[in-house]
């Protein structure tokens, strides 16, 4: 058989036909495992093995960094060695590397910096006070998300200030917004919104460099188009303009990033912008067994506005899917890991095939404990942080400063790590001296150490001790910039760590020096990879890199360890065996959502792609209550997604938990005084009753094992909500004559 025969044998007569149609605009609207992503990638093996396109001219485009990866492993098996050849990634990391190349046009330097979340909060603080606000009635947090929601839809601060007229909060942040423009030119540096805004400006305004890119990519495609915002819709019509062979492939339910600026309108528009565009659907999900894909369409039915498609498997029943409650999350993160070893145990999966998806990050903290306790390895997909860590972002601050000097954020957190007797106001002094003469903070270092070398009067009246640390510092920093265009980023990164004295500073701090330091090792290998590179273009992607990539995964094999991630980062990705936890109310959906229908649906889309990840196993985990910030704090109801799943296709579970049951009368959670009055309030005790308050455990004669969710105080008597185990549910009952016992 030859390749190209081989490359449409796996596919059904839907998915062929998208292969085959290889020019003009495409739009692939299809469920969950209906072979979207296969289709996009065996397509583009197509592309270069049947039309001889050269695999330089194809660019694929995809929203996490691991979804990229993904695709390239999958092309890797695909197209072999052409695959190297291709631009596959996602459109934050194509931006950026395309602004170092041709990012001169508007005035940023090949060095330029990448702000990241912490940059930009203090540049907006500086921002607000340059525009003379106060942060404690405009608070830098909501500033910034006004302005992230400008960049969003391609609006710069002229933009923003006009459509603002009126509105006094958006009003102060377009003057903020146009501050904070300044700031990021002054230190060469864009924020992670603008490598997208600012790639649209560059190709509106220099047509020349658009029609290179245009030329060079023939063939453009998009995964996950529902999820695209408007600078990104904006940037692939610009690269798509000539030749239109443009395909996007993507399901409206599962849009789940509207939170930042996604818009579903391009998927259901892309008819109207391109009218010569074939649709086909994808009928046939291949992922998941038929009673995991009924559960999940009987959820996603409640959503009110849908576009209909059909969607079936020829897989087949399976299990129904598990539901189960736990006492607490640390109960429900217990019966998690007892189940997971039982089915590595007893049936046939291994620790990798098993992933455990939550709503909001704080959840991992449970299930890591739960999985130290057991001695089972996991990996944490995007709640880490790596490169949020302390030293790590100490030792990129560094990076980043030798890489450009003008990036005076940077500069900020470096000079005082470690304490080298700059103090804060002789930092002041000379930040104002640099403004007043338009120069950078490092330049205005520069000079004062240039003038202390010729034995002339420093320009700045500062104290002699100030003056000697900057120019120690000057001399550090210039040294680090002649290493860095010489020698390996390794190399660079070792001399750093030991003339700058981190290296010290950090094996002597209080706080888990060795854990720390070890984590500078893990840096130091991740850098390792850019060691090929000419100096000191290996610095830059290893910056890109940092700037980009917030997650640890890829430091870390995968075989035998469990997968915890949020269900945002779960997209596209999929696994045999899934739990998803804390099917709660105020959790899933989350209580932020529950005030607008519209969010309410977008929390059942959510829902909706965490159980379509699932192949053979779906567990649906709640527990009564949680104890983290992130969640309510105090009991639970059930997610209403659980009663929207036909009856039929659940079972209940009934795990065996691997953690002790804490049956305890339960303390008010976090020590928080108003939830503790609270409970004190809500706690009644009628003459013929048993004293009862919200969160104790109670049990009745008929419904079994409960929790007592609220307590009313009724003219004659008191009436309890208890939400009952073992699938019963919430009861209202009267005190008086309900057969209650308080456990
Ligand atoms: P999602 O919407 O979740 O991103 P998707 O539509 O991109 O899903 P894929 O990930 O491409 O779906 O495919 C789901 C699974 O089904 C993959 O394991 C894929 O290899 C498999 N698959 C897709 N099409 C076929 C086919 N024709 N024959 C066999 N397996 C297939
Ligand atoms: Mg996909």
């Amino acid at each position: 058989m030859t390749q190209v025969a081989n490359l449409l044998e796996g596919l059904n007569p839907a998915q062929r036909e998208a292969v085959e149609t290889v020019d003009g605009p495409l739009l692939i609207i299809a469920g969950p495992g209906s072979g979207k992503t296969r289709v996009i990638t065996h397509r583009i093996a197509y592309l270069v093995q049947e039309y001889g396109v050269s695999p330089y001219s194809i660019l694929a485009m995809t929203f996490t960094n691991k979804a990229a990866r993904e695709m390239t492993d999958r092309l890797g098996r695909l197209a072999g060695p052409h695959a190297g050849a291709l631009t596959v990634g996602t459109f934050h990391s194509f931006c950026a590397r395309l602004l170092r190349i041709e990012g001169d046009f508007i005035g940023l330097s090949r060095n330029y910096s990448i702000f990241d979340d912490d940059d930009q909060i203090s540049a907006i603080k500086q921002c607000l006070g340059q525009a003379d606000y106060d942060p404690k009635r405009y608070p830098p947090r909501a500033v910034l998300s006004a302005i992230s929601r400008a960049k969003n839809v391609l609006q710069d601060s002229q933009a923003m200030a006009r459509d603002a007229a009126g509105y006094y909060f958006e009003e102060v942040c377009a003057r903020v917004y146009r501050h904070y423009e300044e700031l990021l030119a002054r230190n060469n540096a864009v924020d992670f919104d603008d490598l997208l805004l600012r790639t649209v400006q560059l190709f509106r305004e220099y047509p020349v460099v658009l029609q290179r890119y245009q030329d060079r990519y023939g063939y453009l495609m998009v995964d996950e188009f529902q999820d695209t915002n408007v600078a990104q819709y904006q940037l692939s019509r610009q690269l798509s303009q000539g030749h239109q062979n443009f395909c996007v492939v993507g399901d409206p339910d599962q849009s789940i990033y509207s939170w930042r600026s996604a818009d579903v309108r391009n998927i259901l528009n892309f008819k109207n912008d391109y009218p010569r565009a074939k649709v086909i659907s994808l009928g046939q999900n291949y992922r998941s067994t038929a009673n995991i894909l009924n559960a999940a369409k009987g959820l996603i039915e409640s959503n009110g506005k849908r576009l209909d498609h059909q969607l079936f498997t020829d897989n087949s029943t399976g299990q129904p899917v598990r539901v189960d409650e736990a006492y607490d999350e640390d109960e429900e993160a217990g019966k998690v890991i007892g189940e997971i070893k039982r089915l590595t145990r007893e049936e046939s999966f291994k620790l990798g095939d098993c992933a455990v998806m939550y709503r909001v990050n704080a959840q991992s903290r449970a299930m890591e404990e739960a999985c130290l306790q057991q001695g089972v390895k996991y990996r944490l997909v995007g709640g880490t942080r790596f490169y949020q860590r302390k030293e790590i972002r100490d030792l990129t601050a560094y990076l980043r400063l030798v890489y450009n000097q003008q990036d005076d954020q940077t500069l900020a957190r470096v000079v005082s790590v470690p304490p080298r007797g700059l103090g804060a106001k002789s930092m002041q002094q000379l930040g104002e001296w640099a403004t007043g003469r338009g120069v950078s903070t490092f330049d205005a270092m520069r000079e004062i150490t240039l003038a202390s070398r010729n034995k002339q009067p420093s320009p700045v009246s500062l104290p002699s001790r100030a003056a000697s640390s900057i120019a120690k510092f000057v001399d550090l920093i210039e040294r680090l910039v002649a290493i860095s265009r010489e020698a390996e980023v390794v190399k660079l990164i070792d001399v750093l760590l030991s003339e700058s004295g981190l290296q010290k500073h950090i094996q002597e701090s209080d706080e888990r020096p060795e854990e720390r330091w070890e984590n500078v090792m893990d840096f130091r290998g991740i850098a390792q990879e850019f060691n090929a590179e000419t100096p000191p273009d290996g610095l830059g992607s290893l910056l890109e890199r940092t700037s980009l990539v917030s997650q640890v995964d890829d430091l870390e094999d995968a075989e035998d360890s469990i997968t915890l991630i949020t269900l945002h980062q779960a997209k596209g990705l999929e696994f045999p065996v899934v739990f998803i936890v804390g099917m709660e109310e105020g959790l899933l959906p989350h209580s932020r959502s529950l005030d607008s229908e519209e969010q309410t649906e977008e929390e059942r889309r959510l829902c909706y792609v965490g159980m379509t990840r699932a192949e053979q196993r779906l567990y649906l985990m709640r527990a009564f209550r949680r104890n983290f910030r992130g969640g309510s704090g105090g009991p639970a109801a059930a997610s209403r997604f659980l009663r929207e799943i036909p009856e039929d296709l659940l079972v209940p579970a009934a795990l065996s938990s691997t953690a002790a049951r804490t049956v305890t009368s339960p303390q008010p959670g976090g020590g928080s005084s108003i939830r503790a009055a609270a409970l004190a309030a809500a706690s009644v005790a009628p003459s013929s009753g048993p004293a009862l308050k919200v969160g104790d455990p109670v049990r009745h004669r008929a419904f079994g094992d409960g929790i007592v969710m609220a307590c009313e105080v009724t003219a004659s008597d008191v009436e309890v909500t208890v939400e009952f185990a073992g699938g019963v549910g919430a009861k209202r009952l009267l005190l008086s004559f309900a057969p209650l016992e308080k456990l």
